[in-house]
């Protein structure tokens, strides 16, 4: 039997398919799930486990179970072959007629992330680490911690690299596509990471494709340094630490966003595992489809100071366009993610997030912290930034019983009742031209009954 049969007859497509997709069993052989190919709200991507392949019924994605592992990692037939192997045991002949040019250099790449990761965690338990594992005990980590995020240092010789890649024969052009080694401009190398704490970066199957770079002396710039884009490293895809906790996110239903890699860490290291984090990038379509995939709920948990809010709102404005449940948790004393576990607890930090509201409410403080909700002018801003945050809630009912809580919550004052509404109707009026421009939007009727709702819930408050 040809390597390639041997390997398909000896791994089950709804296995593989399900590390990516949540699958519902939808018949005798059938299970369906979101379809990873296109963003979509109800499910058309079929997986079929006597034949053993997979068809989504909206965007014509099909194929067999290597076509998938292909299409998911972009890889090439003969890499995804490679991956699968190693992944599920099956030995691949030692010669191969699938390798091409391509996958060799992104071969050579992920080999070269791996050897990089084994030097920065040898460095981090020598004497050149000294002042890093400095740096992790005052940040409180735990020995098996860093073991787990694999943390290492890059030596500040920017030597190391460039020198360990020449030993083992890795060409000149593949070292400075990997990210990790820069040429100057008389035609030296040097690394790129030199001085820093390093956290790898893995894709969702588990591989080094990059890594970030905390400064450990305060004089270097940045303070992050991330790898820059390569064949293997696509930063607007890439979640720090969703290959681990994807397990624990389908089980909660629920995935934990927090900014930074000391964030991800700090909150896994007590005890939640389905965190991930943006990572120096504003939040991407990419990265929210890679979340929704694996759970419905998120809970947003950005630093408390006024960048994190700017990017929790941001990232609130992509995660509604796509379609997933929003909520913000807010921790008290202007503690970020990492140390409120530290300081409150497991117990507490769990609290948060249990009790995190939806989003919409999160908006409204902010929209009233900074609009004088006395003057109609005021009341009337406030509820032109929540109108658009509620259409967005894509259930009906779920969209009015909000915009009546909304309006209820933000308080419109007796006195300016009749002036908020004209402004409403203006809006209406406004927003039903803007929605004639794009027919296909569904929300012309939905609008409707919101800003209805919303008058009504007005009317309502100031009448008693
Ligand atoms: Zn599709």
């Amino acid at each position: 039997m040809d390597f390639v049969e041997q390997l398909k007859s000896s791994v089950d497509i709804v296995n593989v398919v399900g590390e990516y997709v949540r699958l519902r069993r939808s018949g005798a052989n059938r299970y369906m799930g979101l379809c990873p190919f296109h963003n979509e709200k109800t499910a058309s991507f079929t997986v079929h486990a006597v034949h053993q392949f997979y068809k989504c019924f909206s965007c014509g994605a099909g194929g067999d179970v290597v076509k998938f592992v292909m299409e998911k990692e972009g890889l090439s037939f003969y890499e995804a072959l490679k991956t699968m192997s190693e992944r599920y045991g099956v030995p691949m002949p030692k010669r191969s007629q699938y390798a091409d040019e391509d996958s060799k250099v992104r071969g050579s790449l992920l080999a070269m992330h791996e050897a990089a990761e084994e030097n920065f965690r040898a460095n981090l338990q020598s004497q050149i680490g000294e002042a890093a594992r400095g740096y992790i005990a005052r940040r409180g980590l735990a020995a098996e911690t860093v073991e787990h995020f694999g943390l290492g240092y890059s030596d500040r010789s920017g030597r190391a690299l460039v020198r360990l890649f020449g030993q083992r024969g890795f060409p000149v052009a593949q070292m400075e596509e990997s990210g990790l080694v820069g040429k100057r401009q008389d035609g030296s190398l040097y690394d790129r990471f030199r001085n820093r704490l390093m956290f790898p970066i893995h894709n969702e199957s588990g591989k080094i494709i990059g890594f970030g770079g905390r400064a450990l002396s305060p004089d270097d710039e940045p303070k992050y340094l991330n790898s820059p884009e390569t064949p293997i490293y696509k930063k607007s895809h890439v979640l720090y630490n969703l290959h681990r906790a994807k397990e624990a996110v389908r089980k909660e239903d629920r995935v934990i966003l927090v900014e930074g890699y000391m964030d991800a860490i700090g909150v896994t290291a007590a005890g939640f595992r389905n965190v991930v984090a943006s990572c120096g990038t504003a939040l991407t379509a990419q990265q929210v489809q890679a979340m929704k995939r694996h759970a419905d709920r998120i809970a947003v948990n950005f630093d408390p100071d006024a960048p994190g809010a700017n990017a929790a709102q941001r990232s609130i404005d992509i995660l509604l366009q796509e379609d997933i449940q929003v909520y913000v948790v807010e921790l008290d004393g202007g503690l970020d993610p990492d140390e409120y576990c530290k300081e409150r607890g497991a117990t507490a930090y769990r609290n948060r997030v249990e009790n995190a509201q939806s989003y919409i409410y999160w908006l409204a403080d902010r929209a009233r912290a900074k609009h004088d909700m006395r003057s109609t002018q005021g009341q009337i801003a406030v509820l032109e930034i929540l109108v658009p945050a509620v259409q967005k809630i894509p259930d009906t009912l779920e969209r009015l019983k909000l915009a009546i809580d909304v309006a209820g919550y933000v308080g419109v004052d007796q006195a300016n009742q009749g002036a908020v509404l004209d402004a409403f109707k203006r809006a209406a009026v406004d927003r039903k031209e803007k929605l004639v421009e794009s027919p296909a939007s569904p929300l012309r009727h939905d609008e409707r009954m919101l800003l209805n709702a919303l008058c009504w819930e007005i009317r309502n408050c100031a009448l008693k």
